[in-house]
C-alpha cells in the first residue's frame, strides 16, 4: 500500500493540512455581456427624430416557439426589418435596429444601445405565447411597477427571463438590482410612452388582429430607460396558428409595419406641434 494513504488513514482529520482536503480546481465560463456592444448603423436623414427598433430575443435565446417550430427570434427580426423599411420609406424619421442578425443581447444592452444613440422612441418587437392556442391579437406594453392584470404580470416574468441563459443571469453580471424602481423623473417618459401605445392601438386596429385592451402595463426590464419613451409591441400570438401564419406572411408583416409607421408619424407630428 502506498505511503501517503497510510498517513492519511493514520492521522486524525484535524491534523491533515486544509489544502490536502479541499479539491483545487476552478470552473470558468465566458459571459457575453462583459463586452460593450458596438452601435448599430443609423439610417435616414440627419435632423429627423430617431426610432430604434429592437427585434426581441436572438442567438441562444429563441424566445417563444410556435407549435410548428417557428421561433419568436426569427419572426421578430423579420418584423423589425419590415418596420424599419416602412419608416424609412415614409422619410420622417431615422431608424436603427438593435440587431440585424441572429445575435444574443441582454435586455440592458437593448435599451442601452438606443440611449447611446439618443433615440427619441424605442420599440421592442415581440410575439406573445399562451397555453391556450385560441389566445389572439396584438397588444402594447409600457412600463409600470404594477402590472395592469395577471396576464401582464406573467408576460413580464417571461420576457424579463431573456437575460437568464442556462441558469446564468447575464443581465445582472455587474450587480444590478432585479426589481424595477421607477423614478419620478420617469413620469414624463411614461406619459409619452403611453401616448405612443394608444396611437399604435388606434392605427393597428383596422389593419391587424388586436386585443380589446390593447395598451397594458408591466414591469418590463427592456422598457427601463428613464429618458426615452419605450413600448414593447406584442405583435400577436406565436402559439396561435392563425396569428403565427399572419405574422409569417408578407401581407401580415406589411400590415404590422404600416400600423407602426402611421403611429410613429402621428406621434412625432404631435410632439412637433406641442413645441
Ligand atoms: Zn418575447
Amino acid at each position: 500500500m502506498p505511503l501517503p494513504i497510510l498517513l492519511l488513514a493514520w492521522f486524525p482529520p484535524s491534523l491533515i493540512p486544509a489544502a490536502a482536503r479541499v479539491p483545487r480546481y476552478k470552473v470558468t465560463q465566458a459571459v457575453p455581456a462583459a463586452k460593450r456592444v458596438a452601435l448599430p448603423e443609423v439610417r435616414g436623414d440627419d435632423d429627423r427624430p430617431l426610432v430604434v427598433i429592437d427585434a426581441g430575443h436572438g442567438g441562444v435565446d429563441p424566445g417563444a416557439v410556435g407549435p410548428d417550430g417557428l421561433r419568436e427570434k426569427e419572426l421578430t427580426l423579420r418584423i423589425a426589418r419590415e418596420i424599419r423599411d416602412g419608416l424609412l420609406a415614409g422619410g420622417r424619421v431615422r431608424v436603427a435596429l438593435t440587431r440585424d442578425d441572429d445575435r444574443f443581447l441582454v435586455l440592458r444592452e437593448r435599451y442601452g444601445v438606443a440611449r447611446r444613440l439618443k433615440a427619441n422612441l424605442f420599440i421592442s418587437v415581440h410575439c406573445d405565447a399562451a397555453a391556450a392556442s385560441t389566445a389572439t391579437g396584438a397588444s402594447a406594453y409600457t412600463l409600470s411597477e404594477v402590472a395592469s392584470d395577471k396576464e401582464a404580470a406573467r408576460l413580464a416574468a417571461r420576457e424579463n427571463k431573456g437575460d437568464v441563459i442556462a441558469g446564468m443571469n447575464l443581465g445582472q453580471a455587474r450587480g444590478d438590482v432585479s426589481s424595477i424602481l421607477i423614478d419620478l423623473a420617469q413620469r414624463e417618459t411614461m406619459n409619452l410612452s403611453a401616448s405612443f401605445a394608444r396611437l399604435l392601438g388606434r392605427e393597428a386596429t383596422p389593419l391587424m388582429p388586436v386585443k380589446a385592451n390593447f395598451h397594458r402595463m408591466a414591469s418590463l426590464m427592456v422598457l427601463k430607460a428613464p429618458d426615452m419613451p419605450s413600448v414593447l409591441f406584442e405583435t400577436g400570438y406565436i402559439s396561435n396558428p392563425v396569428d403565427a401564419a399572419f405574422l409569417a406572411s408578407d401581407d401580415g408583416r406589411d400590415r404590422v409595419a404600416r400600423s407602426v409607421r402611421r403611429a410613429v408619424e402621428a406621434y412625432f407630428a404631435r410632439r412637433m406641434a406641442a413645441r
